[in-house]
This record gives structure tokens, sequence and C-alpha cells, in this order.
């Protein structure tokens, strides 16, 4: 194992940080998906828009999952390895889009991304000054879902002013 793993890990063992980062890696693996069928199945005004957004989320979504697998690895982990281990150890719930229409999936996954936003704080919380690697990884992450929740949200406000004259 190189300089970046389970030897920086100081006051807390790499299991536990293992563990937390095999729960996000099933939290993006769901978003993503979230993401992906949303924008499959969404019907309404402005979807094109919409799924243009979706559709990126979901690439950075699954680009996030690639990220934390790759230090679940680092760390001598090994990453959840069958897609039922996903719901059962998310953090966030999966939001089937049940209802399509365009309003719905935006505050369906504003409220992924909240969840998600949330994940990665506690995240940067337990690994501050004790896992530099993780940590910087959870920042990185952060940053994007901060982003994302950002984008909807817009979205969101462009689609109630349209509809609202
Ligand atoms: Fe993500
Ligand atoms: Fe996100
Ligand atoms: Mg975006």
């Amino acid at each position: 194992m190189g300089t970046s793993g389970r030897n920086l890990l100081v006051a807390i063992e790499a299991d536990e940080v293992i563990k937390l980062l095999n729960r996000a890696f099933a939290d993006e693996w769901l978003a993503y998906y979230q993401y992906w069928v949303g924008a499959k199945v969404i019907k309404g005004p402005m979807k094109e828009a919409v799924i243009a957004e979706l559709m990126q989320h979901a690439a950075d979504e699954l680009r996030h999952a690639d990220m934390v697998c790759n230090r679940i690895i680092q760390l001598g982990g090994t990453p959840l390895l069958a897609p039922n281990d996903w719901m059962d150890h998310a953090n966030c719930s999966y939001e089937a889009p049940i209802d399509p229409y365009v309003l719905e999936i935006l505050k369906q996954n504003v409220d992924g991304e909240r969840c998600a936003i949330s994940v990665y704080q506690k995240l940067m919380e337990i690994t501050k000054d004790r896992d530099v690697v993780t940590y910087e990884l959870a920042l990185q992450i952060l940053q994007d879902e901060v982003e994302h929740e950002e984008d909807l949200q817009a979205l969101q406000e462009d689609f109630e002013m349209m509809m609202s004259r």
C-alpha cells in the first residue's frame, strides 16, 4: 500500500472510513440512476433543458462513484460488489421518478443533493486532521454536490416563473 493508503490514518481506523466510503459509494450509484432514469421518463414544459442538466449530473455522480471506489481500494477495502447492496448501505433514500412531471423530478433530485451534501460534510468532519486524502476527496465531491443543488434550484425557479405568467 502506498503513502496515501492505510498508514496515513492516525486516530481513526481505516475500516471505519472504508465503511463510510462504501455508504457514499452506494449513494452515488443510486444518485446516478435516479438522474439517468429520470431523464428518460421526464415529461412536461422545459424538459429539454432539464434533461441536459440531469444527464450532466448523472455523469458527475458516476465519476464520484469512481473516485470513491478508488479510495476504498487504496485503503485496502472492497467496494460493494452487488447492486442489491446499494439500497442496504445508502445514506440517502432512492426516490423513483414515479411521477414524471418536470417539477416533481427536479424536487426529488434537490432532496437527493441535500442528502449528498450532508454525507460529504459529515465525512469531512470525521476525516479532518486524520485522513487528509479522504478529506480532500470529500471536499472535491461536496463542491460538485453544492453546484448540483444550485443548478436544480435555478431550473425550478425558471420553471415556476414561466408557469406563473
Ligand atoms: Fe455525487
Ligand atoms: Fe450530485
Ligand atoms: Mg449542473
